[in-house]
């Protein structure tokens, strides 16, 4: 029997233009309270979803037969921008819809009055994957990482 959990889900943005079909299990759903999520969402916190390309497709929305493109950019983090993640949103509505995060992360910047649940997993500030993550999706955050590597590397000779 195989580890990986039979998973499907659909999901899109607040405003219809994206649509999406999610075919495995998010390799982690951040639910982060930092101030760059707030400011950027105009709320208090954002989910920041790792998954693998592959288990993603854009499905049309109803009464369309075409898909729309997200729109990309680099997630901004204290660092600077950062390649190795992209924010993938909607370019009408700028919202992606809502998974179940597994973490709770930069809850020292967290608003007074967001409630989290007790069974939550929660980290002030940024947390140590190796010691959080299972092996399995260790394993799977490294994969997901190098074959983005090679797309992209891909992507830069042919230019
Ligand atoms: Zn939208
Ligand atoms: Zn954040």
């Amino acid at each position: 029997m195989s580890s990986i959990e039979a998973y499907n889900t659909t999901g899109g943005c607040a405003c219809g233009a994206i649509r999406y079909e999610l075919t495995r299990k998010p390799i982690v759903v951040h639910c982060c309270h930092c101030t760059y999520c707030q400011r950027e969402t105009g709320s208090a916190f954002a989910f920041n979803i790792a998954l693998e390309c592959e288990s993603l497709t854009l499905i049309p929305t109803s009464g369309s037969s075409t898909t729309m493109e997200p729109l990309q950019t680099p997630t901004p983090t204290w660092r600077g921008q950062s390649k190795e993640q992209i924010m993938n949103r909607c370019s009408k509505c700028l919202s992606v819809g809502v998974l179940e995060p597994n973490i709770h992360i930069f809850t020292s910047t967290k608003q007074p009055w967001v409630m989290l649940p007790e069974a939550a997993v929660v980290y002030e500030e940024s947390y140590p994957r190796e010691e959080v993550w299972s092996k399995e999706t260790m394993e799977r955050w490294e994969n997901a990482k190098s074959r983005h590597k090679a797309q992209t590397e891909g992507v830069e000779k042919e230019r």
